[in-house]
């Protein structure tokens, strides 16, 4: 008996095992894993050996602040404090149409990348929340092709600025996914767990998820990590809490460590680095040598704590670069972790595949030993590459992206000809 299929990709190449065969896909989900030869279906397409991933998750990453360096001016000192005075005076002139704009650019940077799922920021520090409501309005545009989710982000803080807490809460009536805090960056230790609680609460009334951006700081002192693993705890948000940066986290003396390994872990919290801003952002004032600007991201994992890694903002007054690309921060993690054994960048592909699923919470991602398997979604990407690894040295985007059966994006590879070579060969770019 032939089984009809809506489409039937033939000879992937499954991550791990190596193995080639067929996938047969109905209804947007993977019907058939075998060998499918012969099989009906609407369309064939030829994966011709290329490796099979599950789609690349981004999960942190501001979707307001993106493609706008040097508009109107540029970050000449490189630090927060001048980025975050240049973003104060250009998201008074943010439109609908403005953020639009740019969101939706970087959106189809990202799919081309191979993103499915992304988690966005949006700063609620607007009274009216343009920001917000623009990049509400393109999630719901997007649902088919990309997974969206929205944080409010109060970049100003919340006890430092009040107006954010009714801001936050108006966010998650109108249908964001969740909160966010800075507490370092509120003017008291105090103030900075005040503000977790407050977000903690929002979250527990509204059942949203909480994203926290947590110690992104050289300073040894700021212990906030504790307090939102305490809270997720406490509240029982458990693993719908995500905490970003955690970088003072490296600083931290290592019985004080330690202990608070136990309780991230009993907590069931995730962190998300990102290390390509906090590659430049960090280390800033230590004198020689320098911090190199990660969490701890090994010791997070070695302990079993879910780990992602983000690529966080594309071309901002914070960073001027960035492409879209999130084996980019994979390719940055690799050197500034230490992870460069063989398993090392197989576990660091999986920190912006699984780990990011994880973090955001999806339900449905797939791939769940590796390998996909009958009814996952039919979301995932086809690379010119022998296995996983080898993804972090040539960082390609995928040549081929399929979201739920319908094939998204394609990215022809680049080539190179020596015009000089005596033999006429292509240069291996
Ligand atoms: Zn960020």
């Amino acid at each position: 008996m032939t089984i009809p299929f809506d489409l039937l990709v033939s000879q992937v190449k499954l991550p791990g095992s190596g193995i080639l065969t067929d996938i047969g896909i109905k209804g947007g989900a993977i019907a058939a894993i075998g060998s499918l030869a012969g099989a009906s279906a609407a369309t064939t397409f030829q994966a011709q050996g290329r490796l099979l991933l599950p789609p690349f998750v981004e999960s942190h990453v501001h979707l307001d602040t993106t493609l706008t360096a040097g508009d109107p001016v540029w970050n000449e000192s490189g630090t927060l404090a001048e980025g975050i005075s240049i973003w104060t005076s250009r998201k008074k002139q943010l439109t609908r149409d403005d953020v639009l704009a740019r969101a939706e650019r970087t959106l189809e940077l990202f799919i081309g990348y191979g993103v499915l799922h992304l988690r966005a920021m949006v700063d609620i520090g607007d009274p009216k929340l343009t920001a917000l409501r623009a990049v509400m309005e393109l999630k719901e545009r997007y649902l088919e092709r990309m997974q969206v989710q929205v944080i409010a982000f109060p970049q100003d803080g919340i006890v430092a600025c009040p107006d954010n807490e009714a801001r936050l809460e108006e966010a998650l009536r109108l249908g964001a996914d969740g909160v966010s805090a800075v507490p370092h960056l509120e003017r008291t230790r105090e103030d900075g767990i005040l503000s977790l609680r407050k977000a903690f609460a929002l979250a527990q009334q509204y059942g949203s998820l909480v994203h926290v951006f947590c110690d992104e700081t050289d300073d040894e002192a700021s212990r906030y990590l504790e307090v939102c693993a305490s809270l997720a705890l406490s509240t029982g948000l458990a693993s719908k809490v995500t905490t970003a940066h955690a970088n003072a986290a490296a600083y931290y003396n290592e019985p004080y460590f330690q202990k608070l390994l136990g309780l991230v872990k009993q907590s069931g919290i995730s962190i998300v680095a990102c290390p390509l801003i906090n590659s430049v952002m960090q280390g800033r004032y230590d004198a020689s040598p320098k911090g190199r600007g990660i969490t701890r991201i090994q010791d997070f994992r070695r302990a079993g704590i879910n780990v992602a890694l983000a690529h966080d903002d594309i071309r901002t007054p914070f960073y001027p670069l960035g492409t879209g690309n999130p084996l980019d921060a994979a390719h940055m993690a690799a050197h500034l972790a230490h992870m460069c054994g063989r398993q090392d960048l197989n576990d660091i592909v999986a920190m912006i595949t699984h780990g990011g699923a994880k973090a955001m919470q999806l339900g449905s991602y797939g791939f769940e030993q590796g390998a996909p398997k009958l009814g996952d979604p039919a979301s995932f990407l086809l690379f010119d590459a022998a296995e996983p690894a080898e993804l972090i040295r040539t960082r390609c985007a995928p040549r081929y992206v399929f979201s739920r059966g319908v094939l998204a994006a394609e990215t022809q590879p680049a080539v190179t000809k020596l015009m000089n070579a005596a033999d006429g060969r292509m240069a291996i770019p």
